[in-house]
Formats: structure tokens, sequence, C-alpha cells
């Protein structure tokens, strides 16, 4: 293939990938778990051993994911937790890390436990003080998200790079690899929770992470755990995956193009407190999310309702196409209020999460006025 091949482009032949045996254009899916030798004891292909450490259509999802990344790297995990507690496994007892507060609620709970368990000093830290903490506890490692989940704060992923030595490791779910992509700011490895928008039909579970330096002590300890403890995406889910990625550029498109429209018509509308997307002028992470991010600013926001938690659970009650359910990236929209699921994060009562799918933009706002009206 031609280089320097724009991600529609790989997104829609799925970087290549074809059933040579069939002549097909759809790769073949191959669950085997285990591959033959010849009579003389040579593997048939000697890429492929037993099916925990790799098989063709979990290469075939990392290739594309690796390219629409601008990666060197690129390995998939059978969730984006898994591949979280992949990071941080590699941390030796004793280690410091910093994570961004007010993060995706799944990530801050299990890294908690792990590093009270693991003897890790782990510092939470707010946006601003990001480099301040790292410039102060000199961590081995710091992970934040952006745009986060769900206050979709942005962060400065190259000033923070400038700013410290230690691993930077970006949650970049919301932005996707088409709005964005962290390691060309200066991230060291970027993850993604490829059940959201990547897979982007609700019927996946899988994570992925990849980085610029593959040489890296953190990614080969990351890849040899990978094989070694077992956590790995089976050949279904990465051939599903790879049918998925086909579109993402598309789907990526129109749910942005959504998300903005029903930010701005929100932001607008008298029974609406305030809205969160960074595709807002007002909103605080705003120059930072455009500095970073190309094509816009995904399909995740936040709306504050005037009122309270019942106002806000009355108006999440009404909506009809926005299903209530957590989760987030999908072609159908839905909502969350999140003060239920995680009422003692801080998360304001009157706080609906809505993601925002690729249905009609007239019809979804008129779901919205139908439901605050
Ligand atoms: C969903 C999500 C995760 C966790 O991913 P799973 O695939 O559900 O394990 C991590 N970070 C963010 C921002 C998410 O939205």
């Amino acid at each position: 293939m031609k280089h320097d091949l724009k991600p529609a482009t790989i997104a829609a032949h799925a970087a290549g990938a074809l059933d040579p045996q069939s002549g097909g254009v759809v790769p073949a899916l191959q669950p085997s778990t285990t591959f033959t030798r010849d009579e003389n004891y040579e593997l048939l292909r000697a890429d492929n051993i037993y099916a925990r450490d790799n098989s063709d259509n979990l290469r075939q999802a990392e290739k594309v994911l690796q390219q629409l990344e601008g990666a060197a790297d690129t390995l998939l995990f059978p969730s984006g937790m898994a591949a979280i507690a992949a990071v941080f496994r590699t941390l030796p007892n004793g280690a410091t890390a910093v994570i961004q507060s007010g993060i995706y609620w799944g990530t801050t709970a299990w890294i908690r436990d792990f590093c009270a368990r693991r003897d890790v000093t782990l510092i939470e830290a707010d946006v601003p003080d990001l480099a301040q903490a790292c410039a102060k506890h000199d961590p081995a490692l710091i992970f934040v998200e952006t745009p986060s989940n769900p206050w979709l704060k942005s962060v400065d992923i190259r000033a923070l790079s400038d700013a410290t030595k230690a691993t930077l490791v970006v949650d970049a779910t919301a932005a996707t690899p088409i709005l964005m992509q962290p390691l060309a700011h200066g991230a060291d490895i970027v993850m993604h929770s490829a059940t959201k928008a990547i897979n982007g039909h609700s019927d996946v579970l899988a994570g992925v992470l990849s980085t610029g330096r593959p040489d890296a002590q953190i990614w080969q300890d990351i890849r040899a755990d990978r094989k070694g403890a077992g956590a790995i995406l089976g050949p279904f889910e990465a051939w599903l995956l790879t049918r998925s990625m086909r579109t993402l550029p598309l789907r990526v498109e129109r749910m942005t193009q959504n998300a903005q429209s029903l930010a701005e018509h929100l932001f607008d509308h008298p029974q609406v407190a305030d809205v969160f997307y960074p595709g807002l002028p007002h909103h605080a992470g705003h120059e930072i999310a455009k500095r970073q991010m190309t094509g816009g600013f995904g399909g995740l926001l936040s709306v504050l309702v005037k009122g309270d938690k019942q106002d806000a659970l009355r108006v999440v009650g009404k909506l009809e196409l926005f299903l209530r359910a957590t989760s987030l990236g999908g072609v159908e929209s839905l909502v969350e209020h999140r003060h239920t699921i995680e009422p003692h994060t801080g998360i304001p009562e009157n706080l609906i999460r809505v993601s925002v799918g690729i249905e009609d933009i007239g019809d979804l706002i008129a779901d919205w006025n139908q439901a605050l009206g």
C-alpha cells in the first residue's frame, strides 16, 4: 500500500486485510487456539503457535489501530480496564503514580485499590495541578484522560509531556484516534476503551494501548505480561472490531457533528443551566481541545438541567431516543444520570451525561425539546 494513506482509507480497507485462502475481500475469522507443526516439527506459520500469544485476527485489528494512531506498536486487550491494568501492573512496589482526578470512575476505583494493595503511592490531582504534582512527587507514571468523562475537561498533553519525565499515559477514549493522536503531542502510551466509539456498535468489549516507543522497558513489560498472564482479546472480538472500524471515521464525523449541534442547542435552552462540551467556546478546555484535536470534539457531553436530582431524572425518564444506559460511543444515543451511579464522587445531581450517536440531528433535538419541555 502507498504511504501516508488517510484514516478514512486505512479504516475502509482494514489496513489491507484480505483472505488470501479464499480470495475474499473480508479477512476470515480463525478461531483456532493452537496451530500445527509439519512432520519435521516446523511450525506451518512461525508467528502462530498458540492463541494466548497471538492470532491473525488480533494482528489485523491491531494493524488498523496502529496506523490510525500513528503508533509504532499496538496491543489489544479484552477490555479497556484490562489495558489500564496492564499499564499499572508494571509498577514495582513502592513506586509513585499520579492520576488525574474526576476521570472515568471505574479507572479511579480500580487504580486506588491496586495502588493500596501494591504499596504504590497514588497522587490524585485536578487538571490545573497535574504538572505541579509531577514536579513535587517525581512519579514513575502519570495517567490522564482527555476529554475527561463526565466533566469533559481537557489536558494539555504537550505541556504535560514537556513538564515531566514520567511515563505519560493518555486515555483518549472520548476523542478516538480519528480526532486526536496523543503520541504526536508527546504521550508515551495512548489508551482507548475500544468498547466505545472504536467498536461503536455496543457489542464488543475491548481495550487498546499504543506507543511510539516500543523499545521502552515499560512497553516490553506490558507486552510480556499480556502474553504471560493471558489478558488477550479473542479472535471473534478482534474480527468484529476490524469490521466495525471500517466505518470509524464516518461514524466519528457524524457523532461529532451531532454532538456539536446538540451542545449548542441545549446551551441556549431555557431549561438548561450549563453544558460541558469541549466544542463550546465558553467551556474551560476549549482552547486546549482546539489545539490538540482535529475534526471536532467527540460525541460525549454533559448537560446540567435547571433544578435538582428529581428534575434531572424526570428529563432522563422522558427521553425516547436517548436510551437510558451506561457506556458511550455507540451508533445509538445514550444518557446516564451519573449521580445515581457514583453519588460519592462530587458529580452534580442535575448532571446528565450524553453520548451522541449517528441518528438524524433533528430527531435528537426534538427528543430533548419534548423531554425538557
Ligand atoms: C469505558 C471506559 C473505560 C473502561 O473501558 P472498558 O472497555 O469498559 O473496560 C476507561 N476509560 C474511559 C474513558 C471509558 O469511557
